[in-house]
């Protein structure tokens, strides 16, 4: 089989396109049209293959959704028009009022927020330390469904126990999704942990310029969804290792309607070619500042997984081709965050990560904002800490901008 670039930059071309193009078109299509009409009547009853209406289906988003198949080495994948679509619509169409599901504590902050949502209108979760399996294993009760953990955390660089935790959820039948943004299929394919589905955010590594959001969900084939009492028998058809994903295509796009624009597909489609070359320079970069952060006597912790002292740094080992381009540190106390990032000049203060340029953020003053002192504290957020996500810029060049903010703030201390 050809490598994980070689196949993502000629596969819309082997897909054979009008004119010998070597990309695939921007159908800005919501309708599509047939002479005959027993054939869309065919089409609606999912007897032949074939476009329905533009909130279910459209050919530049389904290439996309064709690619990440392939990155993932999956069954089959569905677009949504972000990364938090696709999370909520798989919550959504598989679980129903008092069904349980165990989620890491660990996790992007709008996940959070939207289990706690979840949570008000009769699902019920319980929130674990996912670094050790033991702490899912005791979360789970005759009602559980489902467990959600992602694979490095955001700020603070956790990694879940994956490989343990796909043993557990086999055991247990349980549905497994793992959140494979910061890692991206480049890095790690989930599916070598057992996961049942597999969610992105394309907004970040996939899409790579910040230029479009976009989300995904990925079958990988290996759950056992007859035995899952939620499909509803209208999806109950075909094979069955689809019908979960049937599912949440049709309550996540037919019924709320939360689709990718064919636009943001292309966009997504043409960063995806170099993710590859992307997101290895930013591994190397990231690995870089942080062997170097680490030295630095105003720099109190750095938290990165390819650093000796993370507590999972064998399991990133083991498991990733790179420990990431994601991380932070916590300056001294002493030393007032803001004006160590005013003095960043190349370093872009933006919330953002995945971009190719280098994004700095004070994570407690801005996306961990409205948590409030105590859960952040419990998560492990100091006032001080700053997040990096590593872009591709030049080493030297990212080096020095580090190095000259922090004498700026050591003088005028
Ligand atoms: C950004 C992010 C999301 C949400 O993605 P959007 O495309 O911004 O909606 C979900 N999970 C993780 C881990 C993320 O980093």
């Amino acid at each position: 089989m050809a490598g994980f670039t070689t196949t993502i930059v000629h596969a819309d071309r082997r897909d054979g396109i009008e004119h010998n193009a070597l990309h695939k078109p921007v159908h800005n299509n919501v309708a599509y049209g047939y002479d005959d009409p027993h054939e869309l009547a065919a089409v609606f009853q999912g007897k032949q293959k074939g476009y329905s209406y533009g909130r279910q289906i459209n050919p530049t988003v389904e290439a996309l959704a064709a690619k990440v198949t392939q990155m993932e080495q999956g069954l089959g994948t569905v677009c949504f028009g972000t990364g938090m679509a696709a999370i909520g619509s798989v919550l959504f169409s598989l679980l129903r009022a008092g069904d349980h599901f165990v989620s890491s504590s660990f996790l992007f902050g709008n996940t959070n927020s939207l289990f706690n949502t979840f949570a008000c209108q009769g699902l019920d979760v319980s929130f674990v330390d996912a670094t050790d399996v033991e702490n899912v294993r005791a979360a789970i009760r005759p009602e559980t469904r489902l467990v959600f953990v992602e694979t490095i955390a955001n700020p603070r660089t956790q990694i879940s126990d994956l490989n343990r935790i796909g043993a557990l959820c086999r055991e247990h039948g349980l549905v497994y999704v793992v959140d494979n943004t910061m890692t991206s299929p480049y890095l790690f394919q989930p599916r070598t942990v057992d996961a049942s589905l597999i969610v992105h955010s394309l907004t970040k590594y996939i899409g790579g310029h910040g230029n479009a959001l976009g989300g995904t969900v990925t079958e990988v084939g290996n759950f056992d969804w007859t035995s899952f009492p939620n499909i509803d028998p209208a999806y109950q058809s075909g094979n069955p290792q689809m019908w979960g994903l049937t599912q949440v295509r049709k309550k996540g796009l037919r019924d709320f309607g939360a689709a990718m624009s064919p636009d943001a597909a292309h966009h997504i489609a043409m960063g995806a070619e170099t993710l590859a070359l992307r997101q290895s320079r930013q591994c190397q970069n990231a690995a870089a500042l942080c062997r170097f952060l680490d030295a630095q006597p105003l720099v109190h912790q750095v938290y990165y997984p390819g650093l000796p002292a993370h507590p999972q740094h064998q399991l990133a080992a083991e498991l990733f081709r790179h420990p990431g381009a994601l991380f932070s540190f916590e300056l001294d106390p002493a030393i007032d965050v803001f004006a160590f990032l005013s003095e960043l000049d190349i370093i872009v203060k933006s919330s953002h990560l995945g971009d190719n340029r280098t994004l700095a953020i004070p994570v407690a003053h801005t996306i961990y904002h409205e948590m409030g002192a105590e859960r952040r504290a419990s998560m492990g957020i100091a006032d001080n800490l700053v997040r990096i996500s590593v872009g591709i810029e030049d080493e030297a060049d990212l080096l020095e901008d580090f190095s000259k903010a922090l004498r700026a703030v050591e003088k005028s201390q």
